[in-house]
């Protein structure tokens, strides 16, 4: 079993309070793909420009991800700029330039029909739309931000009628459905039509609400976070990843695959872009895991 993933695969301009980096491989479905291929099969779907440095390309070949359905074109690749404060968290949007984005029509592949997962990483609510239309997938996710929250609200509300599971920060969940409490939040998200809901909340961790109830999660704590970028797709990869690899979605599935998550953001946040990511194994990912197991357990 494989997850098919669309959303951006983007070129970064971050300023953290350790450092700038700029022109840096980034896209909510960048690390995602990084993320779920160190536990499953993972089919990308998205676009970028002539700009797009090849080494990143060969990245995504190194870690077998499929690139069948990353289309190439004249123009230039989404772009974001991004700053963060001192207390890392929700970074400032300095700008977002949409770019091929604008004109991309997704189609997924003949050869990615057959995986079972799918997973709309944050992008465009309209693009999601048009992903869901073509596929047979069992398992739906997705994600989004507040920049989508604010311009195609209806859209994405459209999307959350269809979805198993909606995989969001808490900033998103509070704008979404106007409530600060984040269980309450949860809740109404449900009643949109997603069928579960995680929140992520940063070096907080992430609550999981279902039907049924709720699961907190606490997050793997680093003394020495260089950039969040891409913390909470990398989550949403491990989180994905491990489910569609164990085959299961039952709630103690879950209750693991959060911690996976929570493990692979560790990673992400350590380095600029991704660093963290590009030459992970299964063997520290395990290691790391353990330690949080016992972080948690009393
Ligand atoms: P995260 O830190 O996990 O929320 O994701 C960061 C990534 O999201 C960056 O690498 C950006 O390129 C990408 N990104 C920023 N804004 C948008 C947007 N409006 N739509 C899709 N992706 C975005």
């Amino acid at each position: 079993m494989g997850i098919v993933v669309i959303g951006t695969v983007a070129i970064d301009d971050v300023v953290t309070p350790f450092g700038e980096n700029l022109d840096a491989p980034g896209g909510s479905a960048t690390y995602f793909s990084l993320s779920a291929s160190c536990f499953t099969r993972v089919k990308l779907v998205a676009v970028i420009g002539r700009d797009f440095p090849k080494k990143h390309i060969q990245l995504f070949k190194k870690k077998n991800i499929d690139i069948e359905g990353l289309e190439q074109k004249e123009g230039k690749t989404f772009r974001w700029e991004g700053k963060y404060g001192w207390d890392l968290d929700n970074p400032q949007t300095i700008a977002t330039h949409l770019n091929l984005l604008q004109s991309f029509n997704p189609v997924i592949p003949q050869s990615y029909k057959n995986e079972e997962m799918l997973f709309l990483a944050n992008i465009d609510p309209e693009l999601q739309l048009k992903v869901l239309d073509q596929t047979q997938a069992k398992i739906i996710a997705a994600d989004t931000m507040n920049f989508w929250i604010e311009r195609k609200r209806n859209k994405l509300l459209e999307v959350l009628k269809r979805l198993d599971i909606l995989i969001i920060n808490e900033y998103e969940a509070r704008q979404l459905t106007r409530e600060s409490n984040l269980l309450k939040a949860g809740k109404k998200i449900i009643s949109y039509g997603a069928k579960k809901v995680v929140i992520k909340k940063g070096e907080n961790g992430a609550l999981f609400v279902s039907k049924s109830g709720f699961f907190t999660c606490a997050a793997y704590l680093m003394e020495d976070v260089l950039d969040p970028t891409g913390a909470g797709d990398t989550f949403a990869g491990g989180f994905l990843g491990y489910l569609s690899k164990s085959k299961r979605y039952d709630d103690s599935a879950i209750r693991t695959a959060l911690a996976y998550g929570t493990v692979m953001a560790s990673f992400a946040v350590e380095n600029f872009d991704i660093k963290g990511l590009a030459g992970l194994t299964s063997v520290k990912i395990q290691k790391r895991l353990k330690v949080f197991k016992r972080i948690c357990s009393f």
